[in-house]
């Protein structure tokens, strides 16, 4: 079985940047990008993470003039290999921590034995869970508008944004360029996402907010797909059915995770557990956490890749103590 010092698990700003202090590090890590597959498609965890799901960046650091998620993925993927990373297109489908070395299955090779493991696999758009939504996913619902939103099905048509935060209105102003009308449905009067994004999207006139309302129901046939919401009142229960071809979940995320099967602590919102304050340390000696699988709170390219960095410090240093380093 191969047993590289280190394996990374994830691809996005944490994966790439723990690789790149890694292997500059002469660890040798293999990372394991994610697999190309149509579960990874649809619940957006394929390779390059969450990034590769938008359009510009314009917080990153360096890039004064904004960069495009999938390529800045695309180039921090480089700077790793150029570095000596060793990358592997699959999934880590489950893990022994209780052994040393660690044992990895992924999804399509063979297993893979790592003396320290870093878990960067992210977090994923969460959708409402209606049958409903189910019925219609890929024929007019989605998670991300970036990705679909230009899909022809849309265009020139009314579509409905979930959600009040600023992922809901970052889609709800993007999908503005293809749509005739967006309908952001929230179920508060007040939004929470950042003041900036809220002046921008209420002030647009293609945008109409849909106060203390949810949805009850996604319409559609099968031949057409979507082709409304019913709405309702969170206040009177009052039903109402809006005409839309296209219904985007903005409601928050959840950590890809499920591989640990219970192998790791986390928190009560199933993120995994910095077991010390600022350090990137699990309840497991010699396995780290880093960017938004171990992060509720900031969530932003630039602090994923700084605890990549601090993960793979972390690693090393623990590697070196332990005697493991090469
Ligand atoms: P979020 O801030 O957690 O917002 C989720 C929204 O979905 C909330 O408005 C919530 O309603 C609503 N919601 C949750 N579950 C729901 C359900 N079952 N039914 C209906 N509505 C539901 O998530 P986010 O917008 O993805 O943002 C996450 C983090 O990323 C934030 O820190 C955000 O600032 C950051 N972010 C930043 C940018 C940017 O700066 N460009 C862009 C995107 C995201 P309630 O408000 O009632 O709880």
């Amino acid at each position: 079985m191969p047993s590289p010092a280190l394996v990374i698990i994830g691809s996005g700003p944490a994966g790439w940047t723990a690789a790149i202090y890694a292997a500059r590090a002469n660890l040798k890590p293999v990372v394991y990008e994610g697999a190309i597959i149509e579960k990874n498609r649809l619940q957006g965890t394929l390779p390059l993470g969450q990034l590769a799901l938008t359009t510009e960046v314009e917080n990153f650091p360096g890039f004064p003039d904004g960069v495009m998620g999938p390529e800045l993925m695309e180039r921090c993927r480089k700077q790793a290999v150029k570095f000596g990373a060793t990358v592997v297109t699959d999934d880590i489908v489950s893990v022994d921590f209780s052994r040393r070395p660690f044992v990895l299955t992924p999804l399509e090779g063979a297993p893979i034995q790592a003396l320290s493991v870093i878990v960067a696999t992210g977090a994923r758009a969460n959708y409402l869970g209606l049958p409903s939504e189910d019925a219609f996913k890929n024929r007019g619902v989605s998670a991300c508008a970036v990705c679909d939103g230009a899909l022809p099905r849309f265009r020139n048509k009314a579509l409905a944004v979930v959600g009040g935060g600023d992922s809901a209105i970052e889609e709800a102003t993007f999908l503005t360029k293809f749509a005739s009308r967006v309908y952001l449905i929230h179920r508060r009067a007040e939004l929470r996402a950042s003041r900036i994004m809220q002046e921008r999207a209420l002030s647009n006139p293609k945008i109409s907010p849909k106060w203390n309302t949810v949805i009850d129901e996604v319409l559609g046939t099968e031949k057409e797909g979507v082709t409304g919401v019913r709405l309702k009142s969170v206040l009177d229960g009052s039903r109402e059915e809006i005409p839309v071809a296209g219904m985007f979940c903005a409601i928050g995320h959840t950590p890809n995770t499920d591989f640990l099967k219970g192998q790791l602590e986390l928190t009560e919102k199933g993120y995994i557990r910095w077991k010390q304050t600022n350090r990137t340390v699990t309840s497991v000696e010699g396995v780290f956490a880093a960017g938004d699988v171990a992060d509720d709170y900031y969530r932003q390219a630039i602090t994923a890749a700084g605890t990549g960095c601090m993960a793979a410090l972390d690693s090393e240093r623990w590697l070196a103590a332990k005697g493991l380093a090469h």
